[in-house]
């Protein structure tokens, strides 16, 4: 899952990037609404933190800007303490949630695993297909109850394709959703991790489809 920070307070922009990283997500920041308008019209994002009071472009200006754009990703605004003005002018211009400040670090996280798994139709933080389960709260998966030790680019790709189960996807939208715009992408990375990603699971979950892509989905019963 890669996600969008937009917030100019430098040192909250970085608390905010290092705890979505060490979440396991992949995360492009902006410092003003100009760069975050563009980032979120030109890089495909599965969620975006975004704060409403930015030099340049203000946030409720940046979101309707995507909107118009016809970008649907889900968008967590965050506002000021006492003002609801924000907060409706938020939700108006197309916002999904928000988080008032100063806010702890665990809520936002939380906020942000609930869009992501709504926005994928998935109505709790444990994602299952077949004998594997993977919690998003805790970032951690499990095969047949047996816990396995993934890194984080596989864990990412994992969640990525549970997250979207049932459904092919390409190579490309696995390049796209899984780095940051600072990683050297290249797509025949992604055929190695799913080797590896493979080998550890054990089960056979995640199928090639030749020339599309891949699909996760629950094996067929022996
Ligand atoms: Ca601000």
């Amino acid at each position: 899952m890669r996600l969008l920070v937009v917030e100019d307070d430098k040192d909250l922009n970085r608390q905010i990037v290092t705890a979505l990283e060490n979440a396991g997500y992949a995360v492009d920041k902006a410092f003003d609404g100009e760069e975050g308008l563009y980032l979120g019209e030109t890089e495909p994002y599965d969620a975006v933190i975004l704060d409403l009071g930015l030099p340049k472009v203000d946030g409720v200006a940046v979101l309707q800007g995507w909107r118009r754009a016809g970008k649907a990703m889900p968008v967590l605004i965050l506002t000021a303490r006492d003002r609801w003005s924000d907060k409706v002018g938020g939700f108006d211009a197309g916002a999904d949630d928000y988080v008032t400040k100063p806010f702890h670090v665990e809520e936002l996280l939380a906020r942000v695993r609930a869009l992501l798994r709504r926005a994928a139709g998935h109505a709790t933080s444990e994602l299952v297909c077949g004998p594997v389960r993977l919690d998003t709260r805790a970032s951690r998966v499990v095969v047949d109850g047996n816990p396995v030790k993934l890194t984080s680019h596989e864990y990412r790709l994992l969640a990525y394709l549970m997250h979207h189960q049932g459904r092919v996807v390409s190579r490309t939208e696995l390049v796209e959703h899984l780095y940051d715009q600072d990683f050297d992408r290249d797509s025949n990375t992604i055929e190695v991790f799913v080797g590896r990603l493979r080998k550890k699971l054990g089960v056979e979950v995640i199928e090639t489809v030749r020339g599309l892509g891949y699909i996760c989905a629950a094996p067929a019963k022996a």
